[in-house]
């Protein structure tokens, strides 16, 4: 069994199939295992010692992990889907949303994770400008927030993470900008229980001190004569919804067009669907219609005879839990294919189903 990317969907399926007798090499690309556990989410909020136990323990039981393995570039897929009987894709959603506004190329403007992903490293005491050529987004520079008044676009958990982050270089300001309406503080009529309710989050980062903005839309990236970005040009909106069930609408607010000193900007807008280009092109997988593999959930299997898929590289950006449940349910199809039948827990075949 072949396991490509080592985030949570990866090891979840990797130490499934183990369990289940298979004979497990999980494939990464980067220097260690725990894709966005590792190299997204701050130590602050993850402290790194719980990957490294659980990564031990599944060596222990016997899995194989190969790292800086960039299977479809240093690693060829040919080799490996001769060499192992089937192979789960798990290599997340790794493309970022960007903001093609003027001045995006000005020095200062940066993606959410090449920040976040160089203050792991950093932390970890590892060499973060090494690695560049692994498109592990690694940047040749080094990028802090110290003393420089930052804007973190998007509301979401990497901007908070942004925001942390910045506290922690001792950041002259931090200011968080979401496009969307501050969303309401308990239920409303239109998301009563049990929906998954849109409700303001206020995380420990934006405690510890952060300005937010909603209903915000950044226009331009302004820089100096040497290029460097000095402030953002942003305007208030307005949010309307034409009719009850129909997308909302914004339009900008008159006269609220100003420019805001900002010396790094860091975009963290979410992301757009996984890297076709490489692996999965070269494999044939089919896309859905956001650009994410297509496999049904419940099945996990790919186009692709005896290639499977879980976590956010389906089902697109989406939460630790969903990877992880991913990851053992896909697991199980994996070894329903390869056996016929599987003993593996599963949602509809759990343990826990006797206690109903
Ligand atoms: C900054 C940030 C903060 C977040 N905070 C939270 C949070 O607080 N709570 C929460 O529930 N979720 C959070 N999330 C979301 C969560 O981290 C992801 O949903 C989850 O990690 C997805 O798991 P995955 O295994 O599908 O993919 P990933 O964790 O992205 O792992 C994919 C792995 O595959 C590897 N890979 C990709 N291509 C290849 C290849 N060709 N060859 C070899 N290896 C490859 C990558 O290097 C990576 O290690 C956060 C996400 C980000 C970006």
């Amino acid at each position: 069994m072949a396991v490509i990317g080592s985030g949570p969907a990866g090891l979840a399926a990797a130490a499934q199939l183990n369990y289940a007798g298979h004979l497990v090499t999980v494939f990464e690309r980067d220097e260690q295992p725990g894709g966005l556990l590792r190299y997204g989410i701050p130590d602050f909020k993850l402290e790194k010692w719980v990957i490294d136990r659980r990564v031990a323990l599944m060596q222990e039981e016997g899995v194989t992990f190969k790292c800086h393995s960039n299977v479809g570039k240093n690693v060829k897929i040919s080799d490996l889907m001769r060499q192992f009987d089937a192979v789960v894709l798990s290599g997340g959603s790794t493309v970022p949303r960007d903001l093609p506004v003027p001045g995006r190329e000005l020095k200062g403007v940066h993606f959410a994770m090449d920040f976040l992903k160089q203050n792991n490293k950093r932390v970890a005491g590892k060499d973060f400008l090494a690695n560049a050529d692994i498109e592990s987004n690694i940047l040749p520079e080094e990028l802090l927030a110290t003393g420089k008044n930052v804007v973190v676009i998007g509301g979401g958990d990497t901007g908070s993470d942004c925001v942390g982050t910045s506290n922690r270089h001792k950041a002259e300001s931090v200011t968080q900008f979401e496009l969307l309406p501050m969303p309401p503080k308990d239920r409303t009529d239109i998301m009563p229980w049990p929906t998954y309710p849109m409700l303001l989050k206020t995380t420990t980062s934006h405690e510890e001190g952060a300005q937010r903005h909603w209903s915000i839309a950044t226009k331009q990236f302004i820089g100096d004569d040497a290029g460097n970005l000095k402030a953002l040009k942003v305007v208030d909106l307005e949010w309307t919804t034409p009719a009850p069930g129909q997308p909302a609408k914004f339009t900008e607010v008159p006269g609220s067009e100003r420019d805001i000193p900002c010396e790094l900007a860091l975009l963290a807008m979410g992301f757009v669907h996984p890297q076709q280009a490489g692996l999965l092109e070269e494999l044939g997988v089919d896309f859905d219609n956001r650009g994410n593999v297509k496999a049904e959930e419940g099945k996990y299997a790919t186009n692709v005879a005896k290639v499977f898929t879980a976590g956010d590289m389906r089902r697109g950006q989406s939460l630790v839990v969903w990877a992880i449940s991913e990851g053992r349910e896909c697991a199980r199809k994996v070894d329903e294919y390869l056996m016929g039948s599987s003993t593996l827990e599963s949602k509809e075949s759990s343990i826990l189903m006797s206690f109903q």
